[in-house]
C-alpha cells in the first residue's frame, strides 16, 4: 500500500544508513553509533524505590494532570535550574516527554512551511529532522572550534529573517564542542539587536570534565526575552524515564503547552512523581561526579586508539564533556562505505554526512564514547583500525 499523501514524513524516511544501524542492533557488533549513557550507571535501586513510592500514594498519581506538568517537579527543575544561573521560575517551566518533545514544540509553535531556522553545522540530526517535518527552510551557519561565526551569523539573520536559531553550545552533539563564552555573548547581542529566538538545547552540560562550568546562553540572557532553553533528565538520570522540560519567555511556554495538548495531554504523572520522589532522596551531585569519572576515562580510552595511529590520519577536538567524540579522517574516504566493513568486523558508529545542514563532509564520524566499557571501547577501537585499515588498502589496489 503506497500513501502519496503521507509527505511530511516521507521527506524523512530511513537512509541505508539507518538501514544498517538497524542491523547491528541484531548483530554481534560493538556500537559506538546510539547516543547511549551506560545503563550500568543508572540509579535502578533510587529509580525502583521512587517508583514503589508513587504506588503506595494511592491513585491520584496515576490521574490524568496539568499540562505544565507536577508542580512540585516544575519546582525541583526550577532550583536546578538557579544552580546554573538560569532564573527560570516554576510557573515557567513546562515537562515534557524528554527534551526531544520541547525541540517538536517548538518546532510545532513556529514553523510553517519554508520558514528559516538557523543551525550549526554539522547540527543534532534528530532536530534536524524536527524542522524537516515542518518544512522548514534549514541553513547553516559557518562555525568553528569555538562556536558560529558572529559575521556569517549575522549575515544569515538579515538575509534569511530566521524563526529562531538553533545551538547546542555545551558539548555539542555530534561535535562534542563548547562554545566560547566570548561567542555566546556574541550570539545573544545579535539575537537581541535583530529580535530573533534561540532555541539553546543543553542535555549535556552536567557531563563536564573540567571543573568549571560553561555559563549557558539562558544565564546571559538576564532580560528572559530571547533564549528559550531545554534539558532533560536523560544523559545524568535515565533515558527510558522520558523527563525533559522546557522554559523561557512567557509567551512561548504558554503556547508550547497549548501544542503539547494535541500530543500526549501531559507527560505520564506516574513518571514525574517518581522522578519528584527521586529527587528528593538521591545525592545527585555524587551521581554526577561518578558518571563525569567514568565517562572521562572512557573517552580517554578511545582517543588513546587514535593518537596511537598514524598522527596525519586522524583529526579531532578533544571534547570537555558530553557523549561524542567527532573524528575526520584525513583522506577521500566516504564513512558510509567504511561503516559497511566496520559493520562486518564487528563495529558500528553514525558516519557524519546526515548530520550537515550543508555540504556534508563524508569523511567524517561520530562515535559515542559512554555506552560500552573501557574493555569493550578497546576491542570496538581495535576493530574499527581494522576495518579502515582495510578499507584504505582496497583504495591502493584499486
Ligand atoms: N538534544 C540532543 C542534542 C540530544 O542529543 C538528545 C538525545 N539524543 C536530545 C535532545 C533528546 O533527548 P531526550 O528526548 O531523551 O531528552
Amino acid at each position: 500500500m503506497v500513501y502519496p499523501f503521507a509527505t511530511r514524513v516521507q521527506s524523512i524516511t530511513s537512509s541505508a544508513v539507518r538501514d544498517l544501524l538497524r542491523i547491528i542492533q541484531s548483530r554481534d557488533v560493538i556500537s559506538f553509533a546510539g547516543g547511549l549513557p551506560d545503563e550500568g550507571l543508572f540509579p535502578v535501586q533510587e529509580l525502583e524505590l521512587a517508583y514503589q513510592k508513587v504506588f503506595l500514594s494511592g491513585g491520584k498519581s496515576l490521574q490524568y494532570g496539568p499540562t505544565e506538568g507536577d508542580s512540585e517537579l516544575r519546582l525541583l527543575i526550577s532550583e536546578r535550574l538557579k544552580e546554573k544561573g538560569i532564573a527560570a521560575s516554576h510557573e515557567n517551566i513546562l515537562v515534557t516527554t524528554g527534551s526531544q518533545q520541547a525541540i517538536d514544540l517548538v518546532a510545532k509553535v513556529f514553523l510553517s512551511p519554508g520558514d528559516t531556522v538557523l543551525v550549526e553545522d554539522p547540527a543534532y540530526l534528530a532536530a534536524l529532522q524536527a524542522f524537516n517535518i515542518y518544512e522548514a527552510n534549514i541553513i547553516a551557519v559557518q562555525s568553528d572550534a569555538d562556536g558560529m561565526i558572529p559575521e556569517d551569523l549575522e549575515e544569515k539573520i538579515v538575509t534569511h529573517r530566521p524563526k529562531f536559531i538553533y545551538v547546542i553550545p555545551t558539548f555539542s552533539n555530534p561535535q562534542g564542542k563548547v562554545w566560547s563564552k566570548k561567542r555566546r555573548e556574541a550570539l545573544l547581542n545579535l539575537a537581541v539587536k535583530h529580535n530573533v529566538l534561540i532555541v539553546e538545547d543543553d542535555p549535556y552540560s552536567d557531563l563536564r570534565f573540567t571543573d568549571e562550568a560553561p555559563i549557558p546562553l539562558a544565564a546571559i540572557d538576564t532580560l528572559g526575552k530571547h533564549v528559550l532553553y531545554t534539558s532533560t533528565f536523560s544523559k545524568t538520570v535515565a533515558p527510558g524515564v522520558r523527563i525533559g522540560w522546557l522554559t523561557g519567555p512567557t509567551e512561548v511556554i504558554r503556547m508550547s503547552a497549548l501544542a503539547k495538548q494535541s500530543s500526549d495531554l501531559h507527560t505520564s504523572t506516574i513518571d514525574q512523581r517518581a522522578m519528584c520522589y527521586f529527587l528528593q532522596d538521591f545525592p545527585m551531585q555524587q551521581h554526577l561526579y561518578r558518571l563525569r569519572e567514568q565517562y572521562k576515562q572512557r573517552l580517554d580510552v578511545m582517543q588513546a586508539y587514535l593518537k596511537k595511529s598514524d598522527p596525519n590520519l586522524f583529526q579531532w577536538v578533544e571534547p570537555k564533556g558530553g557523549m561524542f567524540l567527532w573524528v575526520s579522517i584525513n583522506r577521500e574516504i566516504d564513512t558510509a562505505d567504511l561503516l559497511k566493513v566496520a559493520v562486518e568486523e564487528g563495529v558500528a558508529f553514525v558516519p557524519g554526512a546526515p548530520f550537515f545542514a550543508s555540504q556534508p563532509q563524508t569523511n567524517t564520524l561520530r562515535l559515542n564514547y559512554t555506552h560500552a566499557s573501557p574493555e569493550v571501547i578497546e576491542m570496538g577501537m581495535c576493530r574499527l583500525m581494522a576495518a579502515l585499515d582495510k578499507v584504505l588498502a582496497s583504495r591502493v589496489h584499486d
